[in-house]
Formats: C-alpha cells, structure tokens, sequence
C-alpha cells in the first residue's frame, strides 16, 4: 500500500517549491490508489504558528490536494523520545557539548587544513567525569547520532543510483540542549510509524536521506522509496528564495492564477514531458510519472502562469464560470454569449471585469485624427440598438460601400472608437453585448 506525505513546518506560507514537492507526493498517492498524509512538522513551537496551520491547509484545500490524514509532530512527542532511547541503548547515540563557537572555530581549522568541516567525535572520547563536569558547567549537551561509517547507498527515484561516504558527514545532532527533538529523527519516526512508502523532496534533502536511511535501520526499521528533485530557480537561474514572498500560493491565487493552471505546470515544469494544460486531477494523476525529472534545476517564471491561465480559461463552459460572471452582473440571458465571447481574450477571470465594464458603460472612443471624418460619418450609418449577430457585418458592409475603405482601414478605426482599443474579441460577437458610446 503507498502511503505519500508532505510535511510542511507552520512557520510560513506554502509558495511554489513547497507545491512541487507537495503535488508530486500527492500524484504518487492518488496514482497507486494509497494514501497521502499531510504532516504538519511543528516541533519547533517557538516558530510554528496556528495561523500558518490553517493558511497551508486553505492553500491545499484551493489546490484541490486533498488529504486523507493529518498529523502533527507536536502531537507524538513521546514517540520521539522512545526512539532516542532505543539509539541510547544500542550505543548509536551520545551526548555533546561544544557550543556552537567552538563547533564553528573547529570547522574553520578543518577548512584551513584542507580537510572537510565534519564534526570530530571528540565527545565520544570525554569519560563519565569529564561528561559530569561539563554538565555541570555547560548544562545538558546535544544529542548526536553515531553515524555508521561505510557508504549509504540508494536508488533515487530522480537521481538515480546514490552513494554517500557517511565519513564525510557529521553526525548529525538529533536532540537540541533545550530539549527539542529535530525534524531528522521526528520525520524517520513518523515515516516509519505511518508507513510511508515513498518521500519525494527537495534535493537540498539528499544529505539528510542519508543519515535518516541509518537512523531507520538503527531503529530496526526499512527506508522508505526516495525520489529528490530539483530546486527551482528564477528565469535566469538565479536563486528563487529571494523571491519566494512574491510566489506564495496566496499571491498567486489573489492575481488570478487558476489552480489547474498552476498544477498542470508543476507537475511537468522540469521533466521530460511538455506542460500540458489539463482540466482535472484525473488527467494530471494519469500522466504522471516522477521518474521523468531531470536533476538540472528548474527555471520557474511566473509570468507563464498567466497565458496558461488563459488557456485553461477558454476550455471552460459556461457552468463553471457562471456564478463568477452573475456577480459581475452580466444578465443572465447575456452570459453565453459574454463567456463566448470575451474567453479568448483573458488571461484572468480578473479580466472580465473590464470587459463587462466595456459591455456595461462602452467605451472612451479612441480615433486618429485621419480617420476622425471617416468614423464620425460611420457612426451616423449604425443602426439603433439592440444590436444582433448581424449588424456588424451588415453595418461595415454599408460603411465600405459609402466610404470605399476596406479591410483594416475599414475595421480598426471602428473597432478603437467602439471598444477603446485595437485588440479584443471578434467584434461581429462583441456589438450585441455593447453599450456604444457615439464617437464624440
Ligand atoms: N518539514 C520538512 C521541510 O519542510 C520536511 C522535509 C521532508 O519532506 O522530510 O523541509
């Protein structure tokens, strides 16, 4: 049985790296008909907020990535504990008490000597006494795990065959002098408690996957699958955390950016198949396949979430749209024919309100001086209102037998003095929806 999880910490907004690692554990689950838990790792009480629990669970929720199961790591505290006895007890854990000067001027001798800043066990060789005194002087160490030191080895689901020299690594500290257990231990304790098949994540992960891969078999248990994608950068490759404030799910989804929009991107945006646009989950779960990700790092620009958007947009009837179009106050006997006709022209559902506005009050006309004679005698040949699917052919018809323009010099001037502007929806379409405002 797969069981997936993603396992955001509450102390901010999910933006679009978090929805990666998220959608592509979410799409394992759905795709294997297991489970997807979403793990809220809030060990860290001093940065954890409640209102970021709910902010990522509404974020999720707008997704359309819906959970089976939540759990909360403050919540299974004991467990953690439990298990750093048992590494206690099997001699695969042991107190330390560098502060972290010392840890930080040991680190730069190392690097001064060329040699990798990997910490130097040195506390495995204090006696009880010595231990005793720095207790008494320092109060409780750290708790680090003693790392095995051979090759950790696995097969990556993205990067594909792993091998790790654990000497290379220091072991890493597990349990904080305050007491608070870390997510390293927190996360293998509750990936093998709710029996996770399968983590993907980010590949500045990697060096974690490897401690954890010992401490699960220290603790008896089997690693789960693990797959490490690749970070996302900006448009230029430059790096996205700089930005991440402005590609928060929450800002995305307020400049309009449609939730399939946005799936459909993440869930192909650096793998080897195109970005397709798809219109349901079942789509995206069908055409996923993890395995397909490249290990480069991902150019993400947001500005292709807009035209995708669009695209999205115009495969949508009517009934999807429809209670966003009422409120905008388009009459009901009217709203087909809006969505038919402005759909092709947004980028946004936040678009129809200029369009509806057009529709609404018409436009500012905008004329050229040389076409000021030419649209003021056509606008005495435009029939009276209502307008129907006709009369822009019929009207242009008669306004190009009286004035001899044809083609764009026919049509654009009309269409800028009737709607403002040069682009928008086929105007033979539009007239029956517009209120014309007669050329000034
Ligand atoms: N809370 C961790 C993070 O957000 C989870 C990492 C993991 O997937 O194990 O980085």
């Amino acid at each position: 049985m797969t069981t997936t999880r993603f396992a955001p910490s509450p102390t901010g907004y999910i933006h679009v790296g978090n929805l990666r690692t998220a959608l592509m554990n979410y799409l394992i689950a759905r795709k294997a008909g297991g489970t997807f838990v979403l793990r809220i790792d809030d060990t860290d009480a001093s940065r954890s907020k409640e209102s970021y629990v709910d902010a990522i669970k509404a974020d999720l929720e707008w997704l359309g990535l819906h959970w089976d199961k939540v759990e909360r790591q403050s919540e299974r505290l004991d467990l953690y504990s439990d298990a750093a006895e048992k590494l206690r007890v099997n001699g695969r854990f042991y107190e330390a008490f560098e502060t972290p000067v010392e840890l930080d001027l040991k680190r730069k001798k190392q690097l001064n000597m060329g040699k990798p800043p990997v910490y130097d066990r040195a506390a495995l060789t204090l006696s009880e006494a010595e231990k005793d005194a720095l207790r008494a002087d320092r109060g409780t160490g750290v708790w680090r795990f003693k790392l095995d030191q051979q090759r950790i080895e696995w097969t990556d689901g993205i990067l594909g065959d792993i091998s790790i020299d654990a000497a290379s690594v220091s072991d890493p500290v597990l349990i904080r002098q305050d007491g608070q257990v870390l997510y390293t231990i927190a996360s293998v304790v509750d990936d093998m408690g709710m029996g996770v098949t399968d983590v993907v994540r980010g590949s500045d992960h990697v060096t974690n996957t490897a401690t954890q891969i010992q401490i699960i078999e220290a603790l008896g248990g089997t690693a789960p699958r693990f797959a490490h994608h690749s970070l996302l950068t900006g448009p230029q490759g430059e790096a996205l955390s700089k930005r991440l404030g402005t590609l928060a799910l929450r800002d995305l989804r307020e400049s309009g950016v449609e939730p399939m929009a946005l799936l459909s991107m993440m869930a192909r945006l650096g793998s080897s198949d195109p970005i397709e646009v798809r219109n349901d989950m079942a789509a995206l779960i069908e055409g996923f396949e993890v395995s397909r990700f490249g290990t480069a790092p991902t150019k993400f620009d947001a500005a292709d979430l807009y035209p995708l958007t669009g695209r999205y947009l115009q495969s949508l009837p009517l009934e999807t749209v429809a209670d966003r179009i009422e409120a905008l106050g388009v009459p009901s006997d009217k709203a087909d024919a809006f969505w038919t006709v402005t759909r092709d022209n947004i980028e946004t559902l936040k678009d129809l309100d200029a369009w509806w506005a057009l529709c609404r009050d018409g436009a500012d006309p905008v004329i050229e001086d040389e076409d000021r004679e030419f649209v003021a005698q056509a606008m005495t040949m435009l029939p009276e209102a209502p307008f129907d699917a006709d009369t822009w052919g019929a009207w242009t018809g008669a306004v190009k037998a009286a004035t001899g323009r044809k083609g764009r010099g026919l049509f654009m001037p009309l269409r800028k003095a009737l709607t403002g502007q040069a682009h928008g929806p086929d105007m033979g379409a539009l007239l029956p929806l517009l209120q014309v405002v007669k050329a000034r």
